[in-house]
């Protein structure tokens, strides 16, 4: 069975139809890339699946269990999890201490307390900054870490939740390309040794090509092509809305209106 299964969800703002009619599973362990030009309704997918925005109609699944109607933290305790949702006082505690934060919040959310003294979670905390290659860095101030270094940290804090998905939307924005292909290829490793289901957006084809095990397109709020690279790269639908080297994906000029200028990353 699926692990997240989207079935026919619609959402409209007044007459905008921000989705339309959109349906699409990821399984366990898979990175699914979701992707299309701004205002294509990925973010609003993303708002719906995790509780922030509730569908005009559809059904959102995790593990067979509806979700819409759910409330953003009772989502998150089902495992539910998203980067780039750290503390406001992360800036102001080191490495190490934001992930403990993260395993006795984790803890209290099974628990309703939590049994072991904040310092026995050190172990654990670094087990998982040392996965997401942050050991070394443990007794550093976040607030002077380098970007990428931060994003590893955020993905450190994320997976002391446990979570069986992970939403990132864009989360390499920002980024070199470099640092973009690394931060996805620590995603596929982590969600194929933890087994968690991964839906992400990014701009740079060249890095959803790499990293996503397959990939939807949104146009307009429609899900217009879905599979792997190949079958993307080769769609008419696709190619109708994008066209390029194949190397960035570059909006339709007929949709550009749609773009505003500089809001694009
Ligand atoms: P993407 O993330 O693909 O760039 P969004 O999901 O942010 O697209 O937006 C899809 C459409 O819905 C756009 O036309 C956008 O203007 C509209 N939209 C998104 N959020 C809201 C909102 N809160 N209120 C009104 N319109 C919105
Ligand atoms: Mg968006």
């Amino acid at each position: 069975m699926s692990l997240l299964r989207v079935s026919n969800l619609s959402m409209s703002f007044g007459g905008v139809k921000a989705v339309d009619d959109v349906s699409f599973d990821v399984n366990p362990g898979e990175l699914l890339a979701l992707i299309g030009p701004n205002g294509a309704g990925k973010s609003t997918c993303f708002n719906i699946v995790n509780g922030q925005l509730r569908p005009t109609r559809g059904s959102v699944t995790l593990d067979g269990h509806e979700l819409v109607g759910m409330r953003p933290r009772d989502i998150w305790r089902r495992g539910v999890g998203r980067t780039f949702q750290v503390a406001a006082t992360f800036n102001s505690m080191t490495v190490l201490e934001n992930v403990q934060m993260a395993l006795v919040s984790h803890e209290k959310r099974l628990y309703g307390l939590w049994k072991r003294a904040a310092s026995h979670f050190e172990e654990e905390a670094i087990a998982l900054l040392d996965q997401v290659g942050m050991a070394t860095h443990a007794q550093r101030a976040c607030s002077v870490l380098a970007y990428g270094d931060v994003k590893r940290v955020e993905m450190a804090v994320a997976l002391a939740n446990r979570p069986k998905l992970l939403l990132m939307d864009e989360p390499t924005a920002g980024m070199a390309p470099q640092e973009r292909n690394d931060l996805m290829a620590l995603t596929k490793r982590l969600a194929i040794e933890r087994n968690i289901g991964v839906l992400f957006t990014e701009h740079s084809m060249d890095v959803v090509f790499a990293s996503a095990d397959r990939m939807i397109v949104l146009a307009r709020g429609k899900l217009i092509a879905q599979g792997d690279a190949d079958t993307i790269r080769n769609d008419a639908n696709v190619q109708a809305v994008y066209f390029g080297t194949g190397k960035t994906f570059r909006p339709h000029a007929t949709l550009s209106r749609d773009i505003p200028k500089g809001s694009h990353e």
